[in-house]
């Protein structure tokens, strides 16, 4: 067990404690990306990241695989899958790692498979890697098998073939196959239905919802309706700092931070009822190198204070598993 922020937490898979990361810029400064992130994803649960693009949400589960550019830099804190240390981690050992403990599935799944080789290949690859106890046959049978699972007709054709056959939507559903294919701890999905068409989008999901449960999910997107099918806990992210946490049900019918408020305001669907304009945020997230002082959000938000501009908001406990970033709950005003 290990204690974050505080609490014991038994049943956390993964755990970021305290993690900052950033980026190497032409002068050789650092320029922070993600601020002290703490949160953890629980044993068969479901936890979504959601912001804007340019949140940092892609960043996140990116630093949860290793599978960052050359230039970002670590600059403090840990993160946990069970009790090792990931950081710590040679390449070697995270090649492991990758695809065996941890599977991530991405936005554009073309360009995370080989166009070369056909998908059985694929899948089977994966598999000799984690499992070298299947023989060959085993593996392709298991690659028959997974394709069927994720909803592939005529699977035993369809192994034989290539990327380039399939349609987008069976081509993020063989990513899943590949994905699933060592029953990983902790799957994390970056934006899985944005490249695809709604239709589509909606199969892929039902397809994710059936697998849950196998496992822990990370689930980035930008999209709080796909969060409100799949998660139970939200971490709602603003220019590289998590500004609320809370269960799903809080995060969708009772906000606090200004930016969640924002979020759920410009989904029409949410209100039940019709709207003569849609709400949006104004302004957008900034660049890393012009994140503004104090509460990175303060340029947008309407209730900004002069303490906002100067001041960062610290991470408050509101109650047992509901988080925010805003002094409008810090304290700091009374
Ligand atoms: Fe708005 Fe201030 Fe809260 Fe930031 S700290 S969200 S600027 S009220």
């Amino acid at each position: 067990m290990r204690e974050v922020q505080g609490r014991q937490a038994p049943d956390d898979i993964l755990i970021f404690d305290n993690y900052s990361a950033g980026y190497l810029d032409d002068d050789g400064h650092i320029i922070n990306l993600l601020d002290s992130l703490s949160f953890s994803v629980k044993e068969g649960r479901a936890l979504g990241i959601v912001g804007e693009s340019g949140c940092g949400k892609s960043i996140t589960g990116l630093s949860a695989i290793r599978l960052l550019s050359k230039q970002l830099v670590v600059q403090g804190g840990a993160i946990f899958l069970g009790n090792e240390n990931l950081l710590e981690k040679t390449e070697r050992e995270m090649q492991d790692i990758r695809g065996g403990k941890i599977a991530m599935i991405f936005q554009e799944p073309m360009t995370s498979l080989n166009p070369v080789l056909s998908v059985g290949f694929q899948i089977e690859e994966v598999l000799a890697r984690h499992r070298p106890e299947l023989s060959p046959d085993d593996r392709r049978s298991s690659a028959i098998e997974l394709l069927r699972e994720v909803g592939i007709s005529a699977p035993e054709k369809r192994v034989e073939d290539y990327p380039h056959q399939f349609s987008g939507g069976m081509r993020q559903r063989v990513m899943i196959a590949m994905a699933i294919a060592c029953h990983p701890l902790l799957l994390i999905a970056d934006e899985p239905t944005t490249a695809l068409d709604v239709t589509i989008q909606a199969q892929v999901l039902a397809l994710m919802k059936r697998l849950k449960g196998r496992g822990s999910l990370m689930l980035i997107t930008h999209n709080l309706g796909i969060i409100a099918d799949l998660c139970e806990e939200v971490l709602v992210m603003y220019a590289g700092r998590i500004v609320e946490k809370a269960d799903v049900e809080t995060i969708l019918k009772k906000p606090i931070h200004p930016y969640t408020q924002g979020l759920i305001a410009s989904i029409p669907t949410l209100r039940g009822e019709r709207q003569k304009f849609l709400y949006s945020i104004p302004g957008m997230v900034p660049a890393a190198k012009n994140f503004p002082s104090g509460c990175r959000f303060h340029p947008r938000c309407d209730r900004c204070m002069d303490l906002c501009r100067v001041e960062a908001p610290p991470l408050t406990k509101i109650r047992d598993g509901h988080s925010v970033r805003c002094h409008l709950y810090s304290g700091a005003l009374s």
